[in-house]
């Protein structure tokens, strides 16, 4: 149970982020007041807007604006058997070592040599850890009352395959999307919210009929590919890498990664899972989840093509991408519709009226974005205060807002100023943030 400090983030980048952050309320230890809980964060008042937004972005653009995705909440506690069909009992497992001498303990895979990489002393033999959380339903700690805190959100959605189907009256293709939390008994939780054992995904199960498979997959790459360009991460960043070993349910796999600091990592993977999953749900629990096709007038599993995301991770990204240090100021590049305040308002100065003529613009505005009305210290303080949380547009209230009615129009990339009447701000903020 220790504290991750800045200074234990390698990257001078990493370490800016890390405190940038923490001072503005971005993302905090957990515990923080007990030292922290190595592998789980807060979400500050900053960050959980962040986070929402952009999982209300990804909900939008996989589920809401299709017509072949429907989404579900599964709970985090599932039948243990689930996690037995779907191979996690016996699979989910690392490779452990420890150190005989300081007692540091390492994912066998990840070292280099055959030695303790902290203190130079000998290593223990490599013993396999299960990475899910096991918790007990119940009040008597027996055999059977066993439950596992889900490592992943994609059970819930393949166990409720028929449930979603009949109800939806869906056919294929189509997909089941749930965004919820995961937890990972990791052995080694690090790089800042990158690797943690609480976690949130958002994964998506497109199903289709065989042989129409290898043409979705290729669908879903690129789409996942191109959303997180849409939302602003610049594309010399990202990388598709495709798998070369492939997991044994898998017949295509390729991984999103991101430009991090601390090296290229994966953010997102999309699989090929076949009928994998749909077969051994099928083995294990004796009911039918196959489909029907009416066209074909005959009844087979689904193959499943796999986008699976992780919410922390893509945050972090989102945030190390748009994060840049210019002469005079701080600034967070996010995409307006993915900053957590859209707009600041200001009075210029607190005195003639002008205070109460902004908080009354702010009244009218947060009906439709997040705002926040500032009206502390010198006019450019507040702007690189807003700067620094990523607000993409600032409205200040001057001394000739009370002659015409217009207001200043800050932009936040470019700096430039434009005067907008307060009666066009909802319609021109919309257009500027969420397009036309
Ligand atoms: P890794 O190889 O980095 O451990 P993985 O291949 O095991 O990741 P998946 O099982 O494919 O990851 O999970 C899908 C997504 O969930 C990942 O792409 C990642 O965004 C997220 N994720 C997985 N493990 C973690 C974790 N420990 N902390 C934060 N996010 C995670």
């Amino acid at each position: 149970m220790s504290k991750k400090k800045p200074s234990d983030f390698s990257d001078a980048k990493m370490e800016k982020i890390v405190s940038l952050c923490k001072r503005r309320g971005i993302i905090f230890p957990s515990s923080d007041i007990y030292g922290g809980l190595n592998g789980c964060w807060d979400y500050g008042p900053l960050g959980v807007e962040l986070k929402r937004n952009i999982k209300e972005a990804w909900w939008k653009d996989t589920v809401t604006s299709r017509d072949d995705v429907v989404g579900q909440d599964a709970s985090i506690l599932m039948h243990p058997r689930v996690w037995e069909a779907s191979g996690h009992v016996q699979e989910f497992t690392d490779p452990l070592v420890d150190c005989k001498k300081c007692k540091h303990r390492f994912k066998a895979d990840s070292l280099e040599e055959d030695k303790c990489p902290d203190c130079g002393g000998e290593l223990t033999e490599a013993r396999n850890f299960n990475l899910m959380f096991k918790t007990t339903v119940g009040p008597v700690e027996e055999e059977g009352a066993t439950v596992y805190l889900r490592p992943e959100t994609a059970q819930g959605i393949f166990v409720n395959f028929d449930n979603v189907q009949t109800t939806a009256r869906a056919k294929l293709p189509f997909g089941i999307a749930q965004v919820g939390k995961a937890f990972r008994n990791e052995i080694n939780p690090r790089n800042f919210t990158f690797r943690s054992r609480e976690f949130e995904q958002m994964e998506l199960e497109f199903f289709v009929t065989p042989g129409d498979d290898e043409q979705w997959y290729e669908y879903w790459r690129d789409a996942r590919f191109q959303w997180y360009q849409d939302l602003g991460i610049k594309k010399e960043n990202l990388k598709l890498v495709e798998h070369t070993e492939l997991a044994h349910y898998a017949k295509a796999c390729v991984d999103v990664e991101y430009n991090f600091p601390f090296g290229w990592s994966e953010l997102e993977g999309v699989a090929n899972r076949t009928d994998f999953d749909l077969k051994q749900h099928m083995e294990f629990s004796g009911k039918r989840l196959n489909y029907f096709d009416e066209v074909r007038k005959e009844r087979y599993i689904p193959y499943v093509i796999e986008p699976s995301a992780g919410v922390d991770r893509s945050t972090l990204a989102f945030l190390v991408d748009a994060y840049e240090e210019e002469e005079e100021r701080t600034v967070l590049h996010l995409h307006p519709r993915l900053a957590p305040v859209k707009v600041g308002i200001f009075p210029l100065l607190r005195k003639l009226g002008q205070p109460e003529r902004a908080m009354a613009i702010r009244d009218r505005l947060k009906r439709h974005f997040a705002v926040q009305y500032d009206q502390a210290g010198a006019v450019g303080r507040r702007y690189r205060r807003q700067d620094e949380i990523g607000t993409p547009f600032c409205i200040t209230v001057d001394h000739q807002t009370a002659d015409d009615g217009t207001v200043t129009l800050r932009h936040r990339d470019s700096m430039d100023q434009e005067r907008v009447h307060e009666d066009e701000l909802v319609t021109v903020l919309r257009e500027l943030i969420f397009g036309k």
